[in-house]
């Protein structure tokens, strides 16, 4: 499909979405444990710092950002590989747990679930991500099934195995199924696979470095020639940037008392593809995202604090934003 280009951030995208899809998001990516160790600073190195909280939660892009919609009452599926290990069984009971439907989940015998050892900064929240990834959890695109890929009203990617999302992207556009996708990396393909995605939302990180240009603003508005697709970017504390004709619009976050910062770009995402699926104008789908995914941070881990929908509403009302 292709979106319409917004003349303002009051417009609203006015898709028609699919009344027949079993799904209303599926999301295709990798899945990981992360365990989340709070320190009181981070550590010097060579030194031994004491643990003072200490979790263990499922996160991966597409998977935190299911779990908020179905949260918010969506049905939502994840498409994705586990280990045979016991961090898989985790990390598939985890979405089990939140009637995530994972009947397309495929398990690679013998190999380590993805995992990782984040270190959380008591003092502000910000994070340092220790990760391991075995190669066999890699989705081959001749592993991908059409029908599940397009089972969903939107199709919500990361871009990790990048040959099977770039299939994915294709099939589902082909149908008239929204793309989303979450970018927080350049890859060798990146170019094909935004050139077939409708919603490119980013990490600060990815316009300049895919680019070559430094300036954020300039970066973000250069991936026009690129993707036709709504572009925008998000900037942690400082919320989110979006381009609106050829001009770049900005969507302040909310002030919010952060603990840990990982997993706010997924719930991020999740937020946008409830906003994008209710149709509402495209400023209220930004303010509401940023709110999730400012709560999110209040707690820990990817989806350690995704609040109630009342509770984000509430402070979409009260619209307390950060300077930035
Ligand atoms: P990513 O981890 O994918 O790079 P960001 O760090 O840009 O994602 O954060 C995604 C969103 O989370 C931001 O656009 C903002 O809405 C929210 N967010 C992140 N950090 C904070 C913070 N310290 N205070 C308030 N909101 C935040």
């Amino acid at each position: 499909m292709r979106i319409k280009q917004l003349e303002n951030e009051f417009g609203t995208f006015d898709i028609d979405f699919s009344a027949t899809k079993p799904f209303d998001v599926v999301g295709f990516g990798l899945n990981a444990v992360d365990h989340l160790c709070v320190v009181p600073q981070y550590p010097r190195f060579d030194s031994k710092t004491e643990i003072v909280h200490y979790e263990k939660l499922g996160g991966g892009q597409t998977a935190a950002g299911g779990v908020l919609a179905a949260r918010m009452g969506l049905k939502g599926k994840y498409i994705g590989k586990v280990g045979s290990d016991d961090l898989g069984v985790f990390a598939l009971e985890s979405l089990r747990a939140e009637n995530i439907d994972t009947s397309s989940v495929l398990v690679e015998e013998g190999a380590r679930n993805q995992y990782a050892f984040i270190i959380i900064d008591k003092a502000s929240g910000e994070r340092t991500i220790l990760w391991e990834r075995d190669r066999r959890l890699s989705f081959r695109h001749s592993e991908l099934r059409r029908a599940d890929i397009c089972s969903g009203r939107v199709l919500h990617l990361d871009g990790h195995d990048y040959e099977a999302a770039i299939q994915a992207a294709r099939w589902a556009r082909e149908e008239g199924i929204p793309v989303v996708i979450d970018l927080d990396k350049a890859v060798p393909r990146s170019d094909e696979l935004i050139a077939n995605v409708d919603f490119l939302i980013t990490s600060a990180n990815f316009p300049p470095e895919f680019t070559g240009i430094a300036d954020p603003i300039e970066s973000l508005l250069a991936l026009r020639k690129h993707c036709d697709g709504f572009l925008a970017v998000t900037l942690g504390a400082q919320g989110a940037m979006a381009v609106i004709g050829n001009r770049c619009e900005r969507f302040p976050a909310f002030k919010v008392h952060a603990v840990d910062t990982t997993g706010a770009g997924d719930i991020f995402h999740g937020a946008f593809i409830y906003g994008l699926l209710r149709n509402w104008p495209l400023d209220r789908i930004m303010t509401f995202a940023n709110a999730a995914a400012g709560l999110n941070c209040t707690h820990l881990g990817a989806r350690g604090g995704i609040p109630p929908l009342s509770e984000i509403l509430e402070l979409v009302d009260a619209g307390i934003h950060h300077s930035g």
